[in-house]
């Protein structure tokens, strides 16, 4: 008999839809125009390198235009391939529609091993596949805004918004043709850990509803809990930092490419990243004790698995011993569909990538908007603010007159009083409300209906109903 081949990631995020779309009740037709993906470009182009011709392979999927523009991020790694980037553009459809960013669905890749190139090569690379896609309004402000992805990060925004400056010298609205740009560069305070720090938040909101804490037979807050993270790029970094410092969860496992790092003790997140840094891996970190073949350490006792890496890391042939009662997929499609399936008749809680990761493009968002605004988050509200803060020394002025006592601010509240029309708070907060109302949407689905198991399922039912709306709209 053939043996039953896992589904791929395409498959899987249908079978995720199919799975939702059959509890509600969508006018015909209407399910199969959002499900497919709209279209994929490829593109082969070539570029003299080291004295020979290269040829590159990259690809841009718009998966729904309910919206524009559409959005997501350009993946830089050697699997790129045009199921794998329709299946995360329509993954960006559902995420934008779930955290109420008015956006459509897109995705890009480039097949390319971006360690294997010097900065200058990479740059070269990356310029000729933003001119390929900018020629056919796949970068735009008002049509198409990448953003990073993994492999890529503001440097390589840097450059893709550069070449579209060239290109369009008249369109003012220039820099919002892509977002996670650096700072100096049109880019938003917190877009680099807007991802981890998204999961964080997802995870508090959580650790909230007890309710929801005992379906993974858990209890109390994220103080003290055990973190398994797999992959340390900047997702997982960032997620398992903000854990670990800010909420007293200990990070008793880290598995990277080389192996895997455990000590139940908890581990120094901030030491790990920087021997990976200067060591290339994890192998020899005194920070825990080394197990060459990483992968089972996904297999371990803990009570939060945050895959943090590649997609189907948690399939089939794994499911069925993963211990961890909760599981919150900071990466996009780490639980094949058949994994999935194996691990809610075990009872573990999924707090699924659509909304788990949702961070990145929430930011994105406020980015876009600071671009077209082309006014800093919180200048406005900083004078604002100053004043509100002398009401508050007069009033207490006031008070020491009246009462003989005499009343003082700590030496530091002007100046936190301030922090809160900075960018970066302002940020910080946009991204706590977006995740604490998006959570809830799902849950009340969750909590309410007898025929949604999952807050996978019920996450797409938010999605889609969305999704739906925007095409009613229409006139679809
Ligand atoms: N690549 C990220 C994602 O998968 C961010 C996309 C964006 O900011 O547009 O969500």
């Amino acid at each position: 008999m053939p043996e039953r081949r896992e589904s791929s990631f395409r498959e899987s995020v249908d079978f995720m839809f199919n799975r939702a779309v059959a509890a509600m009740d969508l006018p015909p037709g209407l399910a199969e125009k959002i499900r497919v993906c709209n279209s994929t470009y490829t593109v082969r182009f070539g570029v003299r390198l080291r004295g020979k011709l290269e040829t590159f392979v990259g690809y841009r999927s718009v998966h729904s235009e309910h919206r524009e523009p559409v959005k997501g991020g350009i993946r830089y790694a050697t699997a790129v391939n045009q199921d794998e980037v329709e299946a995360l553009a329509a993954l960006m459809t559902y995420k934008c529609a779930l955290v109420e960013a008015p956006f459509g669905g897109s995705k890009g890749g480039l097949c390319i091993d971006p360690r294997a190139w010097e900065e200058s090569e990479l740059e070269m690379i990356t310029r000729r596949f933003a001119y390929e896609l900018i020629k056919r309004d796949l970068i735009n402000p008002a049509q198409n805004v990448p953003a990073p992805d993994m492999g890529t990060g503001p440097r390589e925004m840097e450059w893709i918004a550069d070449q579209y400056l060239r290109m369009n010298t008249t369109d003012i609205n220039a820099t919002a043709c892509v977002t996670g740009k650096p700072i100096n560069a049109g880019g938003i305070a917190g877009r680099v850990e807007a991802t981890g720090r998204g999961v964080q938040y997802a995870l508090r909101e959580f650790f909230r509803h007890p309710e929801d804490v005992a379906k993974a037979g858990l209890s109390g807050m994220l103080d003290g809990k055990r973190v398994i993270v797999q992959g340390l790029g900047n997702v997982g970094f960032h997620a398992a930092l903000f854990l670990s410092q800010e909420d007293g969860a200990r990070v008793t496992g880290i598995i990277e490419r080389d192996g895997a790092l455990v000590n139940p003790l908890g581990m120094n997140v901030p030491a790990v990243r920087d021997w990976i840094v200067d060591h290339g891996g994890v192998q020899g970190c005194p920070e825990g004790e080394f197990v060459g073949n990483g992968s089972v350490v996904l297999e371990d006792d803990c009570d939060i698995l945050v895959p943090a890496a590649l997609e189907g890391v948690i399939n089939e042939e794994n499911a069925a011993r993963i211990k961890a009662p909760l599981i919150i997929e900071a990466a996009n499609g780490p639980v094949t569909a058949g994994a999935d399936r194996i691990l809610q008749e075990k009872g573990t809680v999924i707090i699924p990538d659509l909304y788990a990761n949702a961070g990145g493009v929430t930011v994105s968002y406020f980015e876009w908007v600071k671009n077209l605004s082309h006014i800093r988050f919180g200048r406005m509200q900083r004078r604002q603010e100053e004043a509100r803060h002398q009401l508050v020394v007069d009033e207490l002025e006031r008070l020491s007159a009246d009462t003989g006592i005499g009343w003082t601010l700590s030496p530091n509240f002007k100046e936190r009083y301030l922090r809160g029309a900075d960018e970066l708070e302002l940020v910080r907060s946009g991204l706590d409300d977006t995740m604490r109302t998006s959570y809830q949407a799902i849950r009340e689905i969750w909590e309410s209906r007898e025929d949604v198991p999952d807050l996978r399922m019920a996450a797409y039912l938010v999605a889609i109903g969305r999704v739906a709306d925007g095409y009613s709209a229409k006139g679809l």
